[in-house]
């Protein structure tokens, strides 16, 4: 006899509630050999130091193998530890090596961060547009997720205020620097003036810089975390993927002493610890190799794409676009004309072997149709060039 067959129960709601991107299928199609592709936010793997990360690989296997392959304490790595903070510390926000946990890349800091604060229904307030991950994260927590009033360099303080007063939020979370997905870089006078409210208000701030170190031209910024309010409510995430690699899946959360306890708690509960072997790795890189002039090489590699990239513009979009000038970072921020739509011309763009991504998975609320992102990082300039020729074909006959 045939025993009973029940359904499991379903997935939880949030498992079912977090969409993934409605362009993934029309991007699948840029995987193909051929493609220029303006769409991922990759680095670019020449510029990946192989050698240097091989050598450190090797020595931390050759001089402390046991340490290497076994388990470690939730924090990280205390000789990693010792090195991102005399970097902050460097970058102009004093830094203890107590004052960081490591993280399995920064994307985790998010996801710790997110798990000690909100709880569900919790109001996040975030950029307009933002990092779509970052949304998703949000969503999978619950929350309810409300965009700040923008312009092009970033959140309106006022317009903060008063979302903060009317809706309570726990948190903001922002990318002041070279943002993802538009490039922008929120001025200090702003960075000062969040953080005065999140200070006079009650607000948590999460500080997410994966970018701040590629700067092509213009003066650095300092972090919203070094502004007067801030010091006892920022959650700062860093991240060598962008600097070192982002298969190491290495980067850092640098919090106030009660959200880091509850920070690590919430990671031993999701993976225990950064695998050990990559952190002793990253570790013998940053004392044997020289990753400040690693990080001039890729800042001049990418100044010239982004260059490329601005230079051709003008001819491969529609007349009447407009578009931004990031002075670091992997993207510029496009804005088709009236009667535009992003998503139709990436289809056409796709045909004619060259993509980029729409603007519209990066909203919050109603999104805007006619934008788009561009990165500029992957391909070489005259690859760069190429992949204009073809937008330009693509754009005159759709
Ligand atoms: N934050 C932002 C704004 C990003 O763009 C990214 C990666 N693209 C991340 C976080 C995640 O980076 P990581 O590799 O350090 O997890």
């Amino acid at each position: 006899m045939r025993a009973q067959h029940e359904q499991p129960p379903p997935f939880a709601t949030r498992a079912t509630s977090v969409g993934g991107s409605p362009v993934r299928e029309i991007l699948a199609l840029t995987e193909r050999p051929g493609v220029i592709s303006f769409a991922g936010g990759l680095p670019a793997p020449e510029l990946f130091d192989t050698a240097g990360l091989r050598a450190a690989y090797d020595t931390a296997l050759t001089t402390s193998a046991r340490r290497a392959l076994q388990y470690s304490t939730t924090e990280g790595a205390p000789e990693l530890r010792e090195a991102v903070a005399a970097r902050a510390t460097g970058r102009g926000l004093p830094t203890a090596p107590d004052d960081l946990i490591v993280t399995t890349g920064s994307q985790q800091a998010l996801t710790l961060i997110t798990a000690t604060l909100v709880d569900p229904g919790d109001v996040v307030l975030v950029e307009n547009p933002t990092y779509l991950a970052a949304l998703q994260c949000f969503g999978m927590a619950g929350a309810r997720v409300l965009a700040v009033p923008c312009d092009e360099d970033g959140i309106l303080p006022d317009a903060l205020e008063e979302l903060v007063r009317r809706e309570r939020p726990k948190l903001l979370y922002t990318v002041p620097t070279f943002q993802n997905p538009t490039g922008r870089t929120l001025p200090a006078a702003r960075r000062a003036a969040v953080a005065a409210t999140a200070a006079r208000l009650g607000l948590w701030l999460v500080e997410d810089d994966p970018y701040g170190e590629l700067r092509y031209d213009g003066a650095p910024v300092p972090w919203l975390a070094a502004h007067p309010g801030a010091e006892d409510r920022t959650a700062l995430l860093g991240s060598f993927s962008k600097i070192m690699a982002p298969g190491l899946r290495l980067g850092w959360l640098r919090a106030p002493a009660a959200l880091r306890r509850a920070a690590v708690v919430a990671k031993q509960a999701a993976d225990l610890h950064t695998s050990t072997v990559d952190q002793l790795a990253a570790a013998h890189y940053l004392t044997a190799a020289d990753l400040d002039a690693h990080v001039t090489r890729i800042r001049d590699a990418y100044r010239e794409r982004r260059d490329a990239l601005l230079a051709g513009l003008a001819d491969a979009l529609p007349e009447g676009s407009a578009w931004n000038r990031p002075e670091g970072g992997m993207f510029v921020w496009a804005r088709l004309p009236q009667g535009h739509d992003a998503t139709a011309l990436l289809k056409s763009a796709v045909a004619h072997d060259v993509a980029f991504v729409p603007g519209a998975p990066f909203y919050s609320t109603e999104p805007d149709p006619r934008a788009l992102r561009l990165s500029f990082t992957t391909h070489t300039p005259a690859e760069i060039t190429e992949g204009l020729h073809r937008l330009t074909r693509a754009t005159r006959t759709p």
